[in-house]
């Protein structure tokens, strides 16, 4: 096997990727290839003949670049997108050259060291107790299944129910208290994992879109069997908070599990100024929470918290006897993650957090938080533009006059022009544009840009 084949096809692979990181300032935050002309540019037949790497290399970046959306620019506002920090990308390029199962202790010893060390800083940072267990899994939407997966295990333990022996099918129905504003991956969780999103028993959201307190409080009451009360921290239009301390006491003199949906608002707790927003949140049971949105790690990488590490291991603990489990101090991952072979992804949160230190992290996120503040001052005080309810996070809700379909022209307009991107939601049942501050390489400059080519399309009024 002749090694420089590496050498060449990573030196090509380095030298393009830094043009790409150095460019991306300047770069449209917009796609210029069409579904057809990418069909065109990346199809064809399967080659016969093996491709000499370095050319396939060239090939795949001359085809795909034209199509590929530059969500990691400091003026990407869209969905909630972080971008990755370089020892964070730089370490994820590293996991692929150890290429490494992050399974089992006896496959990648460094890997699950890095992954508890960590799992450590970040119970420290986001305010959770320090003996949380610690699954790596793809994001927040796995987050929730293992959360709520390990909620129900036990739940139904303590109803005398053995949920991992003898499944849902004629179990003590377990009532899921979500608010609500909740997110949608808390019902898709609910479905793969074949509880159903009839367990779920809605609570009254605040306009803001935080779960009322009150409204859990008289749920709770009516009683009904085993609970998990399923908290949001971070709603993805407004960025509100569930009032987390309350509903956590609340559960707790009734019994009930509190998950915690924190993908991007968990990270309040990084900052001295916002902790106070998540008081009370090492209250809860279980945690997820997204690596790849605001602590600007690459995809894909989330995290799945419990108090309870039994339960955790009992419910997504993989025995198998070929397994060759070793000494009793070793952690083995896939007993926290609902995958058996996976990634190393520990490697770059490691280094992200690494990198940023507890002072780069809160910076980090008071940044974010101040130019989504930005954000709403430049566009409030134009004619015609409302900023739909308090900054309270990185999330800016913006309406633009009462017709909604000139606030889905001004969004459509924006994704072409290629000064920024921002996505659209509906927001009490109107259009409204969601600007998204997550990008560790935004800047105030960036917000003036992007918050005038707002506000031309917004004048511009035409068909
Ligand atoms: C983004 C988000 C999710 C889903 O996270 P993924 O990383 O896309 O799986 C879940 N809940 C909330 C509140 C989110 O913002």
């Amino acid at each position: 096997m002749d090694m420089s084949v590496f050498k060449e096809v990573l030196d090509e692979t380095a030298r393009y990727a830094v043009r790409y990181l150095d460019g991306l300032p300047e770069r449209p935050v917009t796609t210029s290839a069409t579904l057809s002309q990418l069909r065109d540019s990346l199809g064809g037949p399967l080659p016969e003949q093996p491709q000499d790497p370095a050319a396939v290399i060239a090939a795949l970046t001359a085809a795909a670049e034209p199509g590929v959306l530059p969500s990691s620019s400091g003026r990407f506002f869209g969905f909630v997108i972080g971008g990755g920090t370089p020892a964070a990308l730089a370490a994820d390029w590293l996991t692929s050259v150890w290429d490494q199962n992050a399974g089992l202790y006896v496959l990648g010893p460094a890997a699950m060291v890095a992954e508890e060390v960590a799992g450590g800083w970040l119970a420290d940072l986001l305010a959770l107790p320090p003996d949380v267990s610690v699954g790596y899994v793809t994001g927040a939407q796995m987050a929730n299944a293992s959360g709520l997966a390990i909620g129900l295990h036990h739940v139904l333990e303590k109803a005398g129910w053995d949920l991992a022996k003898d499944g849902l099918w004629g179990a003590p129905r377990v009532r899921v208290l979500a608010g609500r504003a909740r997110h949608g991956t808390v019902d898709r969780a609910l479905r793969l994992l074949g509880a159903g999103t009839g367990l779920i028993v809605e609570v009254d959201a605040d306009a803001e879109g935080r779960m009322r307190p009150d409204a859990l409080r008289a749920e709770l009451e009516r009683g009904g069997g085993p609970a998990i009360v399923c908290a949001q921290l971070g709603n993805v239009n407004s960025g509100a908070l569930d009032p987390i301390g309350e509903i956590c006491d609340l559960a707790r003199e009734h019994g009930a599990w509190v998950h915690v949906d924190g993908a991007f608002g968990l990270w309040a707790a990084a900052s001295p100024r916002l902790r106070p927003l998540v008081a009370g949140v090492e209250k809860a049971d279980s945690w997820a929470t997204d690596a790849h949105k605001w602590l600007n790690v690459p995809y894909d990488s989330g995290l799945i918290f419990c108090a309870h590490p039994a339960a955790h291991r009992a419910t997504m603990g993989a025995r198998a006897g070929y397994l060759m489990h070793g000494a009793a101090d070793e952690r083995d991952a896939l007993d926290y993650n609902p995958e058996h072979s996976r990634r190393a992804r520990g490697f770059a949160v490691y280094a992200a957090l690494r990198a940023l230190g507890r002072e780069g992290v809160a910076d980090l996120v008071d940044r974010c938080c101040a130019l989504a503040t930005r954000f709403a001052a430049k566009l409030s005080a134009a004619d015609g533009v409302e900023v739909l309810g308090e900054v309270v996070l990185n999330q800016v809700l913006v309406r633009f006059g009462d017709d909604d379909a000139h606030t889905r022209a001004v969004i459509d307009r924006l994704q072409r022009d290629g000064t920024c991107w921002m996505s659209g939601t509906t927001w009490d049942g109107r259009a409204a544009m969601r600007i998204s501050v997550s990008n560790w390489m935004t800047t105030a400059d960036d917000v003036d840009r992007s918050a005038e080519a707002i506000l031309h399309h917004h004048a511009r009024r035409e068909p």
